[in-house]
């Protein structure tokens, strides 16, 4: 569980970790709860496997491999949820950065691109919860890729058996799970880029939530762009030589907005925004400056693009 950061319209949002440590609340609970919690963790699997065989309920099936969690975190996991419906909690999302089982892991994977994951469409918070993921999907969709596994590929997935999301029926608030790229990704692994991606699918889920709790806040927030990176005020050119990253990031987070990235006949797992000026941003770039009639420029950001980029997307105009 994790909050979204400066989300002012929730009325009240908890973080269970820092960066290094679960908060004093959850530390405290678990200590104090930890027999409590196995002893419900029991009861509400007991309570499943009833429902299962008063045929109620299917049985448990995993569309994707999941890493089996060590206990005594999967002890804290259902100590969330437990305490989820102890405090009447709207919304529990977790914060995830996805992986796989590979031969070598210091080189990257194959996969890519973000995943929401809810509670199975037999538990009873799965519709709430399959709202505001849709809502939340449509906004990170719009700027990132959605993943290429197999299992992953509709974006949003039921899933029964997952501690985080309330497996054996277990939590009362819609509650998901967002894997928000896998950890080789080219954004998270170069620290600049890190820090910008990182803001920006804050701002996007927050965006999203917004949508679901507050819609007329999300409109008033999102007015001109829904992105935390824009507007944005270029003043060097782009050649593909030390750039600075977030021009570069800015420039393909306008180019998305512009409709010509990812370019034509690439997906965007392909050509996520990575902060570097690579074959994707070139080719953008290139059906850009046909658009707004710039020449010789060919697949670099030089003066004219570098203006015309501002007179769109530097201000916030209606
Ligand atoms: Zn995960």
């Amino acid at each position: 569980m994790n909050q979204i950061s400066e989300a002012p319209s929730l009325v009240r949002s908890m973080s269970a970790l820092t960066k290094t440590a679960w908060t004093p609340e959850f530390a405290n609970y678990f200590k104090s709860s930890w027999n409590d919690i196995v002893e419900w963790q029991k009861a509400n699997k007991d309570a499943l496997r009833e429902l299962v065989k008063l045929d109620g309920i299917a049985p448990v099936v995993q569309p994707v491999y999941h890493n089996t969690v060590n206990p005594s975190v999967g002890i804290r996991l259902h100590g969330i949820n437990k305490w989820a419906n102890e405090n009447n909690i709207n919304i529990v999302v977790h914060v995830h950065f996805n992986d796989y089982p590979r031969k070598n892991a210091s080189v990257a994977g194959t996969y890519t691109g973000f995943s929401i994951y809810v509670p199975g469409g037999q538990f009873f918070n799965s519709t709430s919860t399959k709202a505001v993921a849709n809502t939340v999907f449509k906004r990170l969709a719009k700027y990132n890729p959605v993943s290429n596994l197999r299992g992953e590929r509709s974006g949003i997935i039921e899933e029964q058996d997952l501690i985080a999301i309330g497996s054996n029926n277990s939590v009362d608030a819609a509650s998901l799970l967002i894997e928000y790229a896998y950890i080789y990704e080219p954004q998270l692994v170069d620290p600049k880029v890190r820090e910008l991606y990182l803001k920006e699918i804050a701002y996007e889920t927050y965006i999203g939530l917004l949508d679901f709790f507050d819609p007329a806040g999300a409109l008033v927030e999102a007015k001109t762009f829904d992105t935390l990176t824009l507007p944005y005020k270029w003043n060097n050119q782009l050649t593909g030589k030390n750039d600075s990253p977030q021009d570069v990031f800015a420039l393909q987070t306008a180019l998305i907005l512009d409709g010509v990235y990812p370019p034509a006949g690439l997906s965007s797992n392909e050509c996520p925004r990575t902060g570097k000026l690579g074959p994707c941003t070139r080719s953008a770039l290139q059906t850009f400056q046909h658009k707004y009639d710039i020449n010789n420029e060919n697949g670099i950001a030089g003066p004219k693009t570098i203006e015309t980029l501002n007179r769109i997307y530097s201000a916030r105009t209606l």
